[in-house]
Protein backbone atom coordinates (compact mmCIF):
# COMPACT_ATOMS: atom_id res chain seq x y z
CA UNK A 1 0.00 0.00 0.00
CA UNK A 2 1.06 3.08 -0.87
CA UNK A 3 0.75 6.75 0.84
CA UNK A 4 0.57 10.35 -0.29
CA UNK A 5 1.20 13.15 1.65
CA UNK A 6 0.69 16.78 2.27
CA UNK A 7 4.14 18.26 1.69
CA UNK A 8 2.77 20.88 4.44
CA UNK A 9 1.89 19.31 7.27
CA UNK A 10 2.99 15.58 6.43
CA UNK A 11 -0.95 14.49 6.87
CA UNK A 12 -1.27 11.27 5.07
CA UNK A 13 -4.21 12.97 2.42
CA UNK A 14 -4.73 9.93 0.10
CA UNK A 15 -3.73 6.31 -0.42
CA UNK A 16 -3.01 3.82 -3.34
CA UNK A 17 -2.89 0.29 -3.66
CA UNK A 18 0.52 -1.27 -4.64
CA UNK A 19 3.21 -4.00 -3.93
CA UNK A 20 5.34 -2.16 -2.14
CA UNK A 21 4.80 0.09 1.07
CA UNK A 22 5.75 3.41 -1.05
CA UNK A 23 5.03 7.51 0.39
CA UNK A 24 4.78 9.86 -2.12
CA UNK A 25 4.65 13.97 -1.50
CA UNK A 26 1.42 15.70 -3.12
CA UNK A 27 3.52 17.80 -5.46
CA UNK A 28 1.76 21.47 -6.41
CA UNK A 29 -1.14 20.12 -4.36
CA UNK A 30 -1.79 20.60 -0.76
CA UNK A 31 -4.62 18.82 1.58
CA UNK A 32 -7.86 20.58 1.98
CA UNK A 33 -6.43 22.36 5.00
CA UNK A 34 -3.62 23.47 3.62
CA UNK A 35 -6.01 24.76 0.62
CA UNK A 36 -7.77 26.84 2.45
CA UNK A 37 -5.21 28.30 5.21
CA UNK A 38 -2.97 29.19 1.66
CA UNK A 39 -5.98 30.32 0.09
CA UNK A 40 -6.16 33.55 2.69
CA UNK A 41 -3.61 35.69 1.38
ZN1 LIG B 1 -1.72 19.80 4.56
Amino acid sequence: MGTIICQSCNKTIDVFEGEKVTTLYAKGSSCEHCKTTQAKK
